[in-house]
């Protein structure tokens, strides 16, 4: 652009305080400071004449100054993060919060946070407890531990175990699981990152015991097992057991206790999601529980806490108490520890579990993953009912069809599982229009699904107490699809 035209840009902006003037912004003035006011619209006029300046904005419009600085001032009035209404049939969607907690849960995290707590206090001795108390025995009751502590998430659990035992040494996982589990979360990149040196063995699908056997050395610290989670290699495929794997490091160990060393070769799975129960939706696709890592002869086993076991983001180690031991220690467990509102909602969902007939019913992710697929029919026929009775056949008809849902969270990414899905196919407006309209025009969005130009509603992941809200939603689309219609009519 000629620097003229720019400049000429430049003047026409209007200044601070004619925007305010404006009757949009004055409007507002009620419910935002007028220092607040004042911000948003100096960061539109900023922004502008950066985009000015970069060529980007070949016209300034009042109008727009007024409209832009608007949205951003409605943008403080309303929470970012927000309850939303998930009916994809994806359980534990990543992009929505993973897993809803339980109420057991919500209520622990409502006690301890409101007031002061025991977090690190000990009520026997009256003294300085420790927060890693709360969830310990819990957690080794449920897996079978001897010791185990919870930190930030999974990922920092797995940098946490490869820091404190592989620094500066080696680490022997298969090609068949370098893995990247979502954003930067590669394996490669996090041993790098923990100062672990990767050693590579076996190939994509195949990695054999004596291929990890021929790798070992005295350098060697762990042999890493890790959940292929979001992808599965099948056909010609094979993986070493975890008893293979122990052999080899119990051997390995008794070599290097006659040499007099003591720093043991420890085997360590990243299981991802970690579940506590098999559940029969799994079917085929079940996989060792925590508990049967343990059993194998894994010496630390770590997993996440929103994933299939349906409590808050944490990330769970358990094991060996020499080793747990070791990582309480570590300055990481300090930068990583859990806050105290995660550590009353993790207790308490752990607490479920003592009864598993208790957790198939109170943790939603349990209860979503094991539901009948009579339940979820019966749930589809309400909505489906509440949904015709809301809105107008002129403009949309409604029918349930058998779908697939999915555990979600890079869990058995294989294993189908039966629902149902309310259909929405529109004669009035679009699905890709009334999918917008949900998301974000509706005060609660409401994520469902578009295949072959209809909505799909998934009732495995709506609850009962949402029915309404959809409906109302739905409604809301068809009677603006109706109106402007009318309007058409009209002027035809
Ligand atoms: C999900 C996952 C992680 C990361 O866990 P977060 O709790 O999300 O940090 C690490 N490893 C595996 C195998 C996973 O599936």
């Amino acid at each position: 652009m000629e620097p003229t035209s720019v400049n000429i840009l430049l003047r026409r902006l209007p200044q601070v305080e004619e925007v305010l003037r404006s009757p949009q912004i004055s409007a507002l003035q009620t419910l935002l400071p007028h220092q607040v006011l004042t911000t948003c619209v100096r960061r539109t006029i900023d922004a502008m004449r950066s985009d000015i300046l970069a060529g980007r904005c070949t016209e300034v419009d009042t109008r727009l100054v007024v409209e832009d600085a608007c949205t951003r001032a409605h943008a403080h009035l309303q929470p970012s993060l927000r309850r939303v209404i998930n009916a994809t049939g994806v359980i534990v969607h990543t992009n929505l919060g993973r897993s809803p907690l339980a109420e057991e849960a919500l209520q622990a995290v409502q006690d301890t946070a409101r007031g002061y707590s025991t977090l690190e206090y000990n009520t026997q001795s009256l003294a300085r407890g420790s927060r890693h108390d709360h969830v310990e025995s819990l957690l080794c009751t449920l897996t079978g531990a001897e010791a185990a502590i919870a930190v930030n998430n999974n990922a920092a659990a797995v940098v946490m175990v490869l820091a404190e035992f592989a620094k500066g040494r080696e680490a022997i996982v298969s090609r068949g699981e370098l893995v990247e589990i979502g954003g930067s979360f590669r394996i490669p990149e996090i041993m790098a990152f923990s100062n672990a040196r990767m050693v590579e063995v076996g190939a994509t699908n195949k990695t054999h015991l004596y291929d990890y056997e021929g790798a070992i050395n005295a350098e060697t610290a762990l042999l890493l097992k890790v959940h292929p989670s979001n992808y599965r290699i099948v056909g010609f495929s094979e993986s070493a057991d975890m008893r293979g794997l122990r052999q080899l490091a119990d051997r390995e160990n008794e070599h290097r206790r006659a040499q007099g060393l003591d720093d043991d070769l420890l085997v360590y799975e990243d299981q991802g999601s970690g579940a506590f129960l098999n559940l029969a939706c799994f079917g085929d696709y079940a996989e060792p529980t925590v508990a049967e890592s343990l059993q194998g002869g894994c010496d630390l086993v770590s997993f996440s806490g929103d994933k299939l076991l349906g409590g808050p983001q944490a990330g769970i180690i358990v094991g060996t108490k020499r080793h747990i031991d070791r990582l309480k220690k570590n300055p990481l467990a300090r930068a990583m520890r859990l806050d105290k509102m995660t550590l009353a909602a993790l207790e308490a969902t752990l607490r479920l579990y003592l009864n598993p007939e208790q957790a198939l019913v109170s943790i939603p992710t349990l209860r979503m993953l094991s539901e009948s697929e009579d339940r979820v029919q019966e749930r589809a026929e309400k909505l489906a009912a509440t949904l015709k009775e809301a809105i107008p056949a002129s403009c949309a008809t409604i029918d349930i069809i058998p779908e697939t849902a999915r555990a979600g969270g890079g869990a058995l990414p294989l294993c189908d599982i039966a629902t149902c899905a309310v259909r929405v196919t529109f004669q009035r407006g679009t699905a890709q229009d009334c999918e917008q309209f949900l998301v974000s025009h509706w005060t609660v969005p409401i994520i469902g699904r578009i295949k072959k130009d209809a909505i799909l509603l998934d009732a495995r992941t709506i609850t009962d107490d949402e029915i309404p809200e959809v409906s109302s939603a739905m409604r809301a689309y068809c009677e603006a699809q109706e109106s402007a219609n009318e309007m058409q009519g009209g002027r035809a």
